[in-house]
């Protein structure tokens, strides 16, 4: 395929967010780099362990959904989830190595005895295999590393550094300002077209629990009722447990407010953090982060 017929094909494809198609029409190929030293998959994935308390963890989600750990690393892709499109790309430029946070195959121990008939199982297992791409769940590790490197990185995106405490990074002190404001911020620094919320555009914000991904309603709920935040900021959650349990906080008096974010907006910039650190301590291989995107359209 021509530079040019490259390019078009990558403009077409808005699966993927402007920025990651930036990265690749400026990077042709992350496997051109003359490596000064070799690496295997396993060797990238204990270094990175040794940095994490306690770690190999005996009961993790953090396992190969593909490949090896023998295998010798020519280029790295991270990203959120490693979709269909997000494997093209990285064979397209040559990385055999994925890092997602969250998982391969729709489900949180990517069990996928019960996929087994399933066509876009099929396909998309088969897509890995034939190509020989191995893709790692890095997901407990990052969360457990020091700093939390997706609330790193997305405290880094939202420029709210100055004000988490270190040890507890999702309860946020802002400086004071309403829930359209706050809103408003958010969608531009994370580059969301939408969020969903519940509450009152003019009540003032200070007091934020920021809980990224999907921590289920019974964490949700819990730290909302032990830190009363005036405004919860979750990524994602299930309709008829978190977002019923703020209906009923306000219906009985209280001034909470509740906004999704989206599960991909809300952690993606743990998948930069980790090419920061890709970058700093795997030296020879070239490693960058791809946005899957989000899968919903809006109207
Ligand atoms: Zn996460």
């Amino acid at each position: 395929m021509t530079n040019r017929l490259q390019r078009r094909k990558f403009i077409k494809d808005t699966s993927l967010l402007a920025a990651g198609a930036g990265i690749f029409l400026s990077a042709p190929n992350i496997a051109g780099a003359a490596p000064n030293k070799t690496w295997t998959v396993g060797e990238i994935i204990d270094l990175f362990l040794k940095e994490v308390n306690g770690a190999p963890f005996a009961t993790t989600v953090d396992t190969l959904k593909s490949g090896s750990r023998d295998m010798q690393v020519k280029g790295i892709v991270t990203t959120m989830f490693a979709t269909i499109p997000v494997i093209r790309r990285a064979i397209e430029l040559g990385a055999n190595f994925i890092i997602a946070h969250e998982p391969t195959f729709y489900n949180h121990l990517d069990n996928t005895d019960w996929l087994k008939k399933d066509e876009v199982y099929q396909y998309k297992s088969k897509l890995l295999t034939d190509n020989n791409i191995t893709v790692w769940r890095n997901h407990d590790y990052i969360h457990s590393h020091h700093p939390d490197g997706v609330y790193a990185g997305l405290l880094q995106q939202l420029g709210w550094n100055n004000y988490v405490a270190a040890n507890a990074p999702w309860n946020v002190a802002l400086p004071q300002t309403k829930l359209s404001a706050l809103i408003s911020d958010l969608k531009q620094k994370l580059n969301i077209p939408m969020v969903r919320y519940i509450g009152d555009d003019d009540q003032p914000c200070k007091k934020v629990l920021l809980m990224v991904g999907a921590a289920g309603g019974q964490r949700q709920i819990g730290l909302i009722g032990e830190s009363h935040p005036d405004v919860a900021i979750v990524g994602e959650l299930q309709e008829w447990e978190t977002a019923e349990y703020i209906r009923d906080a306000r219906a009985s008096g209280k001034k909470i407010s509740l906004i999704v974010l989206g599960h991909t907006a809300s952690e993606d910039a743990g998948s930069e953090y980790m090419v920061g650190w890709l970058n700093k301590n795997v030296t020879g291989v070239k490693a960058m982060h791809l946005h899957s995107g989000q899968p919903f359209q809006f109207k």
